[in-house]
C-alpha cells in the first residue's frame, strides 16, 4: 500500500488554497466571459451561468447549418510527448512548421535513432505506439538530404510551411512558426519551463527530471506545469506593473495579486484528479482506494520535481498538491483534445490525385518515402488543451453543434460549427462522446465527466 503523500504547503496555506479553488463571484465570471467573447469575435454566443450545469453557452442569433459558431483559442495546451516524434509544430499555436521534406525526414530520422515513443503509459493512457512494423528503411544520406533541404520533393512548393524559429532561450526543444509566437510563448509559459541557457527556472537539471518523469508516467503533468508557469509569470507581471505595495510585501497583499493572476484558470470546472479519474477496467473495484492513492502519489512525485525546478515562494499555494490535483482534474474533466491535421497527409493525397502521367513521374521519387512512413504518413498533431469557451458548452446526445476543423483551420484553435439551424436563445450543445452508442454505454462514458445525461434522447431512451 502506498504511503499517503503529505505536502507541507497544503497545511500551511489551506485558507489561500480554498480561496483559489472556490468559484469566483458571478459578476466576475460574467465579465470574464463577456471579455473573452468579444476578444474571440464570436458575438453569436453568450456564456450564461446556470444552477444545474454550472455554465452553459447560448446563441445570441440564429445560426444556419454549418455556420461557424465559435473559434476558441486555448488557454494552455501541449502536444503529447509521443507525438513529438511524428510532427514538428509551433509550440505556441501548433501549426506545422519547416517543410514537407523536414516533416518526413525528421520523423524517419528520429525513428531510425530509436527514440522510443514514451509508451510506458500512466493512468490516463493516451499514448499509442506507432506501428513500425514492415516499414522500408531508407539510407541515412537520403533522410539527411530531406532534412537539410538539398532534396526537394515534387509539388511540395504547393504545401509551404512557415520556417521553424528556434526558442530564444536556446533549448533546442521548442520551435515556432514566427517570432511573435516565440515571444508570446516565452512571456506566457516557456521562460520558466525552458531548459536552455536563457531559462528563468531555478534549476534546469530538476526541470529535465520533471519532464522525464512526465514522459515516463503521464504527460498530463506537462500541461499542468504550464498552468502553474502561466500563473507565476502573470503574477510577476502584475507585480511589476506596480499593482503591489512593496513597502509591505506581506502575504496579505501578495495574495490578491496571485488570485488575479490565477483568474483565467479559476474559471475552469475542476475536481481533484485522483477523486474524479475513472477506474480503469483492469482495476478491481475493491482495489479502488489503493488505485486512487497511487495516482495521488504519482502527482506528488511529479510536483516535488516541479517545485525543485521552478518554485516561487510568493506563489507558494500554487505548489500545493491540492492545486496540482485540481489543475490535472480540469484537463481530465473537460475532454478537450488538441488536433491539427497533417500537411504531409494532404501532400500524399495530392500526389495520389494527380493525372496518371504526372502521378507516375512524381511517385518515382515519393513512393519510397510513403513506403518508409507506412501508415504513419497521416498522423496529426495531437495533444491536450484547455479551451475556455468551448469548455463551457454542455453535453447532449443530440447536440446542435460539433467540433469540426475546416480546410483553413491549420492550427490549435477549437472550431465549433452548427450541426443544424440553431435559434436565437437556444443552448448550444456538443457531444462529449459517440452519441450513437446505447443509452447504457453513453451513461457509463459520461460518468467519467461526473454527470448523468438528461438530454431529450436520454429521457426518451431511459429504461
Ligand atoms: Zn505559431
Ligand atoms: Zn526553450
Ligand atoms: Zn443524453
Amino acid at each position: 500500500m502506498a504511503e499517503a503523500a503529505i505536502c507541507p504547503i497544503d497545511a500551511q496555506f489551506s485558507g489561500e488554497i480554498s480561496t483559489l479553488l472556490s468559484s469566483p463571484p458571478l459578476p466576475q465570471v460574467q465579465e470574464y466571459f463577456e471579455a473573452l467573447v468579444s476578444e474571440r469575435q464570436c458575438s453569436g454566443i453568450k456564456v450564461i451561468p446556470d444552477s444545474e450545469h454550472g455554465k452553459g453557452v447560448h446563441s445570441q442569433f440564429d445560426f444556419e447549418e454549418n455556420d461557424l459558431v465559435l473559434k476558441d483559442r486555448m488557454l494552455v495546451g501541449a502536444q503529447h510527448s509521443s507525438n513529438k516524434i511524428d510532427c514538428l509544430v509551433c509550440s505556441f499555436c501548433f501549426q506545422f512548421i519547416g517543410s514537407i521534406e523536414l516533416q518526413i525526414g525528421r520523423k524517419l530520422y528520429l525513428e531510425e535513432l530509436g527514440v522510443s515513443p514514451f509508451n510506458e503509459c500512466g493512468p490516463s493512457d493516451q499514448m499509442e505506439c506507432s506501428s513500425s512494423s514492415e516499414k522500408i528503411n531508407l539510407s541515412q544520406d537520403i533522410i539527411q538530404s530531406l532534412m537539410n533541404g538539398s532534396l526537394q520533393l515534387p509539388y511540395s512548393e504547393k504545401f509551404r510551411l512557415p520556417s521553424a524559429v528556434p526558442c530564444p532561450g536556446g533549448c533546442k526543444e521548442a520551435y515556432y512558426c514566427s517570432k511573435s509566437c516565440a515571444e508570446a510563448d516565452w512571456d506566457s509559459f516557456h521562460s520558466l519551463l525552458c531548459i536552455g541557457r536563457g531559462s528563468s527556472a531555478l534549476n534546469t537539471e530538476a526541470l529535465l527530471k520533471f519532464v522525464k518523469h512526465a514522459n515516463e508516467t503521464n504527460d498530463i503533468f506537462i500541461v499542468a506545469a504550464k498552468v502553474i508557469s502561466f500563473t507565476v509569470l502573470r503574477y510577476r507581471k502584475l507585480k511589476q506593473q506596480g499593482k503591489l505595495d512593496t513597502s509591505k510585501s506581506s502575504s496579505s497583499c501578495i495574495f490578491p495579486l496571485l488570485l488575479e493572476a490565477w483568474k483565467p484558470v479559476s474559471m475552469g470546472f475542476k475536481k481533484r484528479w485522483w477523486d474524479c479519474i475513472a477506474l480503469p477496467e483492469d482495476v478491481d473495484s475493491c482495489d479502488e482506494s489503493e488505485f486512487r492513492m497511487q495516482i495521488k502519489d504519482l502527482a506528488f512525485e511529479s510536483l516535488q520535481l516541479l517545485k525543485e525546478a521552478i518554485y516561487d515562494s510568493e506563489c507558494a499555494p500554487l505548489f500545493s498538491l491540492d492545486i496540482y490535483g485540481h489543475i490535472i482534474g480540469m484537463f481530465e474533466l473537460n475532454n478537450l483534445d488538441l488536433v491539427v491535421a497533417s500537411p504531409v497527409e494532404d501532400y500524399f493525397l495530392y500526389i495520389d490525385d494527380l493525372p496518371p502521367s504526372q502521378k507516375k513521374e512524381a511517385e518515382k521519387i515519393t513512393k519510397s518515402f510513403l513506403d518508409a512512413l507506412g501508415d504513419d504518413y497521416s498522423i496529426s498533431c495531437e495533444g491536450t488543451a484547455f479551451f475556455p469557451l468551448q469548455s463551457c458548452m454542455n453535453h447532449s446526445c443530440i447536440p446542435n453543434a460539433k467540433a469540426f476543423k475546416r480546410e483553413e483551420d491549420r492550427d490549435g484553435q477549437a472550431i465549433i460549427v452548427a450541426l443544424r439551424p440553431i435559434l436565437k436563445g437556444e443552448e448550444i450543445t456538443i457531444s462529449y462522446i459517440d452519441e450513437d452508442l446505447t443509452y447504457e454505454e453513453r451513461q457509463e462514458l459520461l460518468a467519467d465527466y461526473g454527470f448523468t445525461c438528461k438530454c431529450p434522447k436520454c429521457i426518451e431512451e431511459r429504461p
